[in-house]
């Protein structure tokens, strides 16, 4: 019987452990077929501080705190009760088995009792958190909607066995020491003895073949858990256990924020690619998956399937074919199931040809062939991997990279995707295209002319400094902020009220500012977001030029991809400014006492962050410091707030696009924040300004809501403060 079991655990063992290192060589060398990733290895104390902060310390999965703290368990139990399974590796071998030094250590055997019991328990939680938000239970809106259930089935119920299996071995130990005599104390037994009371009636014999049994079927468990996920390489519901631990270390940002504001240069096998002068095998964007770069590829294999990025999308909660998780898991699949052909020297150059000849792909499965020959995005009919519809309902606003907790990011391979559609396929949404002429024609997306930038400041009655309208060459020294306009600010009737409210409140606090009027250009960022990356370094680098130029120093922008742009991006291109967003310019100001709101505005008010201020850049506080500045405004937030902030469905160039499946993103939004019943929506960005003014407006149409709900920008609402009520509008 022992000499059977022994048989048993050691084949199971070795085919497992084979069957694994296989499958971990191949999983390695698909990554490496990746492009080189840029900036991933610097800093490499602060990268492993940042890894440990966000395995050991969960810092991310704790964002969910419930489910968090039950992950932890598990976590921990995973790693610790390993010492368990060496263990039983020697029960098997001799039923007293016990590890050296430390097998009958008090502390040892409290750490595993206490563990094994939390970890039962957690699982308990995960098991229950997951049939609470079933699919079947809850559709679409559920996170695991489109996840392999299976999967996560057979990880659950093997911890669950594994759990299990260390309580009874525990208890039957107990009971083998007192069957042969011994009083074991409680001290080495916490939280098992009760349970081995059970066996106290147990002759020895009975006792011994039962340890080995279970001991065995601890080891069935285990070996069998190892043998499936060797089988199945895209079960990241149990790779990321390993994967995580180098997607954290190589994430974009060492200190460990996430992959959001700047979007990365477009590289092209780990080089910046040069607009003016490409090299003629460059490759623009991703066209194919092996373009991604290994850290995109080990970002795929890392995906736990746990859909918490898919329940915050935007796109995914009104309804449209767009889900993170989905596309993450789309690309995973497409690339290990393409991976045979890649890993034979498969490929195509820069003519199209194939670059393996027909001996190398002698062995490759069929199926490796036909994947391979699937268009990376194309729709249904054309077999595409992604479906172009997924790929332009995003609008960028960050919210699966903020709460995916292996750190995946999806917003740097949806743009990689989309460039390559845009540069090279010129396949977008035909809507884009006015968007695009209008850029390259007249720097901004309405064609307007330039002269028009400053038609705002012909409409208020205090005086604004245009550079260049003294004979200036450079901004003058008591020039205190270069205020950047932006084009909405410009040239948006909505957006222009923000403006001019702004610009007046600097006014009233005596700030010299200045703004370039014609000078201006689109910063760039719906071109970058459409995935047209030539039309933004034109405008970027013009841009640049100018702000060098007149010698800009401290920048303001009311708009927050503006503000994201100049910020994060330009220095990219050799444009260095201190660039603030207007909303901590004006709490720096209320706080200073250079702006007095006095007036009391007796309203209701309900904030919404802008994604590119908010999540892209962290800046939640001073809009809401604002606000408080204003006596009686009364404020009341969102349950979608702060990091868990809901788009508004502008962002990734959307505005200049039709939105023709599922709800409108603004409705939604605006839904949400009707529910609180307010007198006033304010948001910091004019674009999210004008797609709630437009919902809102809708249903002031439809009779749904007050004509007096506002939809304003917090500069608006201080300066109805600030202003003395003669002077109010
Ligand atoms: S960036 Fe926003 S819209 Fe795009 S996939 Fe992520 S959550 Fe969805
Ligand atoms: S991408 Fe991240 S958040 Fe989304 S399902 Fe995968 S692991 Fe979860």
């Amino acid at each position: 019987m022992q000499a059977f079991a022994v048989l048993v655990a050691v084949t199971l063992t070795v085919v497992a452990a084979g069957l694994a290192v296989r499958t971990v060589v191949s999983m390695i060398s698909l990554i490496r077929l990746g492009q080189p990733a840029v900036g991933r290895t610097d800093r490499p104390a602060t990268r492993t501080a940042t890894m440990l902060r966000e395995t050991f310390g969960h810092s991310r999965m704790l964002q969910w705190t419930l489910v968090g703290a039950a992950h932890w368990f598990v976590f921990v139990g995973f790693g610790f009760l390993f010492l368990t399974l060496a263990t039983a590796y020697g029960q098997v071998f001799s039923p007293s088995f016990a590890l050296p030094l430390i097998g009958h250590w008090a502390p040892f055997e409290w750490l595993t009792e206490i563990i094994a019991w939390l970890m039962l328990v957690s699982i308990g939680v995960l098991i229950a958190v997951r049939q609470r938000n079933h699919p079947d239970r809850v559709g679409r809106r559920s996170r695991f909607s489109g996840s392999t259930m299976w999967q996560a089935y057979y990880v659950e119920w093997t911890i669950v066995g594994v759990g299990l299996c260390i309580i009874g071995l525990r208890a039957l130990e107990h009971a083998l020491q007192r069957a042969q005599g011994e009083d074991p104390s409680w001290v080495h037994f916490p939280l098992t003895w009760f349970v081995g009371a059970a066996f106290d009636e147990l002759a020895i014999p009975t006792l011994e073949t039962a340890i080995v049994l279970l001991a065995l079927f601890k080891i069935v468990i285990s070996m069998a858990w190892l043998i499936t996920i060797a089988l199945n390489p895209t079960m990241g519901v149990a790779w990321h256990r390993f994967s995580v631990f180098f997607n954290v270390w190589f994430k974009r940002n060492a200190t460990g924020e996430v992959a959001l504001g700047a979007l990365l240069p477009m590289h092209s096998r780990g080089k910046p690619v040069d607009f003016e002068d490409p090299a003629e095998d460059d490759v623009f964007g991703v066209g194919v998956v092996e373009n991604f770069t290994w850290k995109g590829l080990l970002d795929f294999s890392t995906c736990t399937e746990c859909g918490r990025c898919q329940s915050q999308c935007p796109a995914w909660n009104t309804g449209k074919p767009l889900s993170p998780k989905l596309l993450i898991m789309s690309l995973r699949d497409h690339a290990a199931a393409k991976a045979p052909y890649l890993l034979a020297g498969g490929g195509l150059d820069a003519e199209g040809n194939e670059r393996a000849t027909a001996e190398q792909l002698a062995g490759v499965p069929e199926s490796a062939i036909a994947e391979a020959a699937r268009p990376l995005v194309g729709t249904l009919e054309q077999n595409g991997v992604i479906d172009p519809e997924v790929l332009w309902s995003c609008t960028t606003c960050g919210a699966c990279v903020e709460q995916c907790p292996v750190d995946i990011e999806h917003v740097d391979h949806i743009l990689d995707l989309r460039r390559f559609q845009v540069l090279i396929e010129s396949s977008f949404p035909s809507e884009a295209n006015s968007l695009l002429k209008n850029l390259e024609s007249k720097q901004n997306p309405w064609g307007m002319q330039p002269a028009a930038r400053t038609a705002w400041v012909e409409e208020v009655d205090f005086p604004v400094r245009v550079f260049g309208m003294d004979g200036e060459d450079t901004i003058p020294a008591d020039v205190e902020y270069l205020f950047w306009v932006g084009c909405a600010g410009a040239l948006d009737d909505r957006a222009k009220k923000t403006t001019k409210a702004f610009a007046e409140l600097l006014h009233i606090a005596g700030v010299q500012f200045m703004v370039l009027g014609e000078g201006e250009a689109c910063s760039g960022d719906p071109a970058r977001r459409l995935g047209n990356e030539f039309v933004y370094a034109m405008l970027a680098q013009q841009n640049v030029e100018t702000l060098n130029e007149v010698g800009a120093r401290t920048i303001v922008a009311t708009c927050p991809h503006c503000f994201n742009t100049l910020a994060n991006e330009y220095p990219q291109l050799g444009g260095h400014y201190d660039v603030i967003h207007h909303t901590q310019l004006l709490a720096r100001l209320v706080a200073e006492g250079r702006l007095l709101p006095v007036t009391p505005v007796d309203e209701l008010v309900t904030y919404h962050d802008p994604c590119y201020l908010g999540r892209h850049n962290k800046i939640y506080t001073p809009p809401r410091e604002v606000l408080a500045g204003v006596p009686q405004l009364r404020t009341q937030e969102m349950h979608r707030c702060k990091e868990r902030g809901f788009c508004c469905g502008a962002g990734g160039a959307r505005m200049w696009m039709e939105e023709r499946i599922g709800k409108r993103i603004n409705h939604d939004r605006v839904d949400e924040a009707l529910a609180l019943e307010p007198d006033v929506i304010s948001t910091a960005c004019p674009f999210c300004l004008v797609m709630l003014s437009d919902s809102v407006d809708q249903r002031k149409a439809a009779g749904e809501v007050a004509e007096s709900v506002g939809v304003v920008d917090v500069s608006q609402l201080l300066l109805r403060s600030v202003r003395t009520p003669a002077k109010a509008p």
